[in-house]
């Protein structure tokens, strides 16, 4: 059984059809990077799945649980699937550590004693435990996405989503960030990464899929994926991000 199963999906804002048709399936231990155009839709098909956005056709499974039955607490199902925004979205109020421990605190009820000792692992895990008394404006672009990774984890997810957690910073710190995704990836995360970082997709996706106007237009293993693109569309696309 796949651990995410995504069956016809179609969303609209208003009129507008945003999502026409999805279907795929994600397995444990899988890591899928979602590419394709500004516009065409990653970004709200990957917050389908943790029901960020809803959506009107079609059915998500995780882990054979349809994720819009009565039984699913939305709060859990978020726990269970991670999310990393481009623009980090740390709680500017709250230290690093507060950052990491606060959700499973509220959600899980962990003793903050737990909490904490969970956080400053993790903390150390993405590199910066030294940081964790600061607030996050204090901190780098690269660091706080690591934070914004960290608090994730903290929740023990089954899976992690990642919306262009590049893109928004700095040259020099991408590589920081995508050092931590690698090791996630090559520890077993299930992942799916909306991302233009090629050289991540060649080492550690199992496979590549370019999104078009709301379509999957074309899937493969990354090395064939680059290779080989089959649609006039991915080699367009390819030929202006490589
Ligand atoms: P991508 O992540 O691939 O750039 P998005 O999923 O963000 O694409 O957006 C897909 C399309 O949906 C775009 O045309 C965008 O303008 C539109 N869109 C995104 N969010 C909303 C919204 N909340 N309301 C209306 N249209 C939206
Ligand atoms: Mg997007």
């Amino acid at each position: 059984m796949p651990m995410i199963e995504i069956k016809n999906l179609h969303k609209w804002y208003g009129d507008f059809h945003v999502l026409k048709g999805i279907n795929d399936h994600v397995d444990k231990g899988e890591v899928l990077v979602i590419c394709g155009p500004s516009g065409s839709g990653k970004s709200t098909f990957i917050r389908c799945i943790n029901r960020l956005e809803d959506y009107q056709k079609g059915t998500i499974t995780f882990d054979g649980t349809d994720i819009l039955d009565k039984s699913v607490n939305i709060n859990e199902l978020r726990a269970e699937i991670g999310i990393v925004f481009q623009q980090f979205n740390l709680y500017p109020h709250l230290t690093v550590l507060n950052n990491v421990t606060l959700a499973p605190q509220k959600v899980r009820n962990t003793p903050r004693a737990e909490a904490e000792e969970t956080a400053l692992k993790l903390l150390e895990r993405v590199g910066i435990h030294d940081q964790a008394h600061k607030y996050p404006a204090e901190l780098s672009g690269g660091q706080q996405q690591r934070v914004a990774i960290a608090r994730a984890l903290a929740m023990k997810p089954k899976a992690m989503l990642f919306d262009e957690p590049t893109s928004a910073l700095d040259p020099e710190m991408i590589n920081e960030v995508l050092n931590v995704m690698k090791d996630l990836a090559r520890e077993g995360m299930t992942m799916l990464c909306v991302t233009h970082e090629m050289g991540f997709a060649r080492e550690v996706a199992d496979r590549v899929i370019f999104m078009d106007g709301g379509e999957v237009i074309e899937q493969a293993p990354p090395e064939e994926f680059f290779k080989n693109p089959r649609h006039d569309r991915t080699k367009l696309f390819l030929k202006e991000i490589l």
